[in-house]
């Protein structure tokens, strides 16, 4: 049995929430991870099955290995079609906020969202949301956005739809925030739900492979190059960085979501417990913050414009490489700082 994480009045509200909408549309953050792409789809597969109108608009593309979850070809891209997207977002009279906590994260997305006069339901595991919601089902100790989906379907009754599709939609996205179960994952009710989702018949190792098996031939030589040339060790503040230029990027025909996971690398080495990765695109210069135990990766991203999760986090950085560097070797220096 679950313990009953979600209150009794966001479960009824929610549901009728859903019994009214005749058109819903469901948004999550820029650049959408397995996660966000997983709570999306689950909830969406499953608002489809039992008869209501619903899309799902991102700000940009995902990457390709996401592209396998069933319904993804259906994914409303902004980037690609802005026309479309705020269409989508206006015409809703049920909006869902899925896997994010402020409008920033859905960047472009944010004014058609903010102007709506839709219902509004956010549902995340980011600490301090700030969107004005009807509903706000927030939970930061829940490791991934997905699990609060099934967790909800389940409340509201309504296992007995999650079919084979929700499932593995919602698997991945449990799979993923918890990088395959290796942190942020000791809570013994994560394997009850792996248990219900088997039972339904999801192959949790070919999603695995789907997902973390499907590396170019490019990606995996800059994942060589990253380890070998461009991972610096901060030993006494037991930190790692990772950076990669712009025009590295492109010498290894850099697409999006290749870097993924890189920042998780350093771990393997003995006693780190800081991880870094600044990777530099056309515009700006994007930073992962990780860390493991108690260290905030969230309070050093806040310096860099942005947070995240206690042990997950980013930010972005408009100066050049060098200045960035040069910043971030300052927060590894004060460490000690972040940890008061
Ligand atoms: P990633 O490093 O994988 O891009 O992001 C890890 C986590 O950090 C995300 O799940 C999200 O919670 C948070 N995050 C990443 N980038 C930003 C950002 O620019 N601003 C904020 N507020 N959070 C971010
Ligand atoms: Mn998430």
């Amino acid at each position: 049995m679950l313990t009953n994480i979600i209150t009794e009045e966001q479960i009824t509200q929610t549901k009728q929430l859903i019994d009214n909408a005749r058109q819903i549309t469901i948004l999550t953050h820029i650049s959408p991870d397995g996660d966000a792409l997983g709570s999306s789809l689950g909830l969406w597969w499953f608002l489809k099955g039992i008869g209501k109108k619903a899309k799902i608009v991102v700000p940009n593309k995902f990457p390709e290995f996401l592209a396998w979850m069933p319904g993804s070809e259906e994914i409303v891209v902004a980037l690609d079609d802005n026309e479309l997207a705020d269409k989508t977002v206006a015409e809703a009279d049920t909006i869902f906020f899925l896997d994010f906590n402020t409008l920033s994260r859905i960047n472009w997305l944010k004014n058609s969202a903010a102007s709506s006069t839709a219902r509004k339901v956010l549902i995340d595991h980011h600490p301090y949301p700030d969107i004005e919601c009807d509903i706000c089902i927030s939970y930061p100790e829940i490791s991934s956005t997905s699990e609060l989906i099934f967790r909800l379907i389940c409340r509201m009754g309504q296992q007995r739809d999650i079919d084979l599709k929700i499932a593995e939609c919602i698997y991945t996205g449990m799979m993923t925030d918890t990088g395959n179960f290796s942190y942020n994952s000791q809570s013994p009710e994560i394997y009850l739900i792996i248990n219900e989702l088997l039972k339904i018949g999801i192959n949790k190792d070919e999603i695995y492979n789907r997902v973390f098996s499907t590396y170019s031939v490019d990606r995996m030589r800059l994942m060589g190059y990253c380890l070998s040339k461009k991972m610096k060790i901060y030993k006494e503040q037991r930190a790692a960085l990772i950076y990669l230029t712009l025009a590295e990027c492109e010498h290894y025909n850099y697409q999006i979501g290749d870097t993924e996971g890189f920042v998780n690398m350093p771990f393997s080495i003995k006693d780190i417990d800081i991880s870094i990765l600044a990777r530099q695109d056309k515009e700006k210069i994007k930073i992962s913050f990780r860390s493991q135990g108690s260290f905030p990766a969230n309070k050093m991203a806040e310096e860099f414009k942005g947070g995240g999760h206690l042990n997950a986090a980013g930010g972005e950085s408009y100066f050049s490489m060098k200045k960035t560097i040069d910043m971030i070797e300052e927060a590894i220096r004060n460490r000690k700082k972040y940890e008061q």
